[in-house]
């Protein structure tokens, strides 16, 4: 019998695996991509070897402690978000864009070096091998009183495992949509868990990446970071109903030696779908229209979160216009008497959504556990005693 199983190997999911080693506490996590990392994944560029972040790519250290102390501790380098120069901004189709100078426009925002997923690397290393299991999704959760029943499929093998708790480190949408529950859980849960968007999940990014290992042009004697030589940031937005790409920021390395930018789409994943072969080169055509002729020379890289089953929920599709609130107290208490408990980035009572926001929900699960732990052994010992968790 396992004695704590947790789903979901994202930042949430590994942050409380590393956090229950600590207490010597057993446990497991059963990721259902053969990656870990979900909504954090770096890519390296063929043509210059930048490493590209496709999902998270920046904290906030005056603001954000939690993921800024654990960058530290697992000495990771990281720099500052690129902002000198002109910010580009098109607000009609046909016209050039105009320039603006604004200071601080990421608000502090740093990025790790080497990409988002070093941060998950690191995680994972600090993990006993046998304890991680990747290609396991999660497909039901069947409640046996003195443990749950989970049942994964892993391959062609359907696999069940006993576990005394269970941790869902999943988007709540994931948890309502694709997980069966018996028995089933009560209304006013599903309710909230449908009605809490998964941050970013309807949202699609591109990242373009230039010249050579060496910072020099496909040509070989032009900086490959054109933009910066030109002036410009390499940030820019674009406002007008016709806009492919609605952000574009700087994404080079920490030295500006390997070139890129990265951009949201501005079209919604409906869009997306139908103009799916056409997307790279309507990219394209609005790097140049921005930044000119060198943007031709671009290797494109597109993830479309919205087609990732493991991360967005069919309500995600639509999009979010704003951050949502998140920190609904339903989804911070444990249930069936203790031994299953909601996590993710969508749990958060702070800065829920974002990297941050996964590590106070690993941080809250962790006293959660302990909590009911020291309940379950107070009430085999007195069984009087009435564990505080809703049922
Ligand atoms: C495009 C984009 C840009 C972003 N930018 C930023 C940023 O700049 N800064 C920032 O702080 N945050 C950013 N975020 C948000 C950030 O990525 C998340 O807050 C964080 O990664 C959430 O971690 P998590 O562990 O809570 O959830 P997830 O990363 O979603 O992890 C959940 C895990 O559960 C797995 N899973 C799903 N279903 C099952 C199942 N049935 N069985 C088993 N496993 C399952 C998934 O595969 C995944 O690995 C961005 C997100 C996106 C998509």
């Amino acid at each position: 019998m396992l004695e704590i199983a947790i789903i979901g190997g994202g930042l949430c999911g590994l942050a409380l695996a590393n956090s229950l080693l600590a207490e010597k506490l057993p446990c497991a996590v059963f990721e259902a991509r053969d990656r870990l990392g979900g909504r954090i994944l770096t890519k390296i560029a063929r043509n210059n070897g930048l490493a590209l972040d496709m999902g998270a790519t920046w904290y906030w250290p005056n603001s954000q402690p939690r993921i800024t102390k654990l960058i530290d501790d697992l000495g990771l380098p990281h720099f500052a978000q690129h902002e000198t120069g002109t910010l580009l901004s098109l607000k009609e189709a046909d016209s050039p864009p105009q320039q603006i100078v604004l200071e601080d426009l990421h608000g502090g925002a740093r990025r790790i070096e080497g990409g988002a997923s070093s941060l998950i690397q690191a995680l994972a290393a600090r993990l006993p091998a046998d304890m991680l299991h990747l290609e396991h999704p999660l497909s039901r959760l069947i409640d046996r009183g003195s443990h749950i029943e989970l049942h994964f499929q892993h391959g062609q093998d359907a696999v069940v495992v006993n576990a005394r708790q269970v941790v869902l480190a999943l988007p709540p949408r994931l948890v309502e949509e694709v997980l069966a529950f018996e028995p089933p859980l009560n209304g006013q849960l599903r309710e909230t868990l449908r009605e809490t968007p998964t941050w970013m999940a309807g949202n699609a990014k591109l990242l373009a990446s230039f010249g050579g290992p060496d910072g020099k042009a496909a040509n070989g004697d032009t900086p490959a970071a054109f933009w910066r030589t030109a002036g410009h940031s390499g940030n820019a937005s674009a406002s007008h109903p016709r806009a492919v790409l609605s952000e574009v920021h700087d994404a080079c390395d920490a030295l500006g030696a390997r070139a890129g930018l990265s951009a949201f789409f501005a079209l919604a994943a409906p869009g997306r779908t139908a103009f799916r072969v056409g997307l790279p080169l309507l990219a394209r055509s609005q790097l140049n229209q921005l930044f000119g002729a060198g943007a031709q020379d671009a290797e494109l890289h597109i993830q479309d979160w919205a087609e990732e089953a493991q991360t967005c929920a069919s309500l995600d599709r639509a999009g979010e216009a704003a951050h949502p609130e998140y920190a609904h107290p339903q989804l911070r208490i444990p249930y069936w008497n203790g031994r299953l408990h909601l996590g993710g980035s969508e749990t958060a009572a702070y800065s829920g959504g974002y990297m941050e926001g996964a590590l106070e929900a690993a941080g809250r699960l962790r006293r959660e556990l302990l909590i009911t732990r020291a309940s379950q052994a107070n009430a085999t010992a007195n069984p009087t005693a009435n564990p505080a968790c809703a049922s």
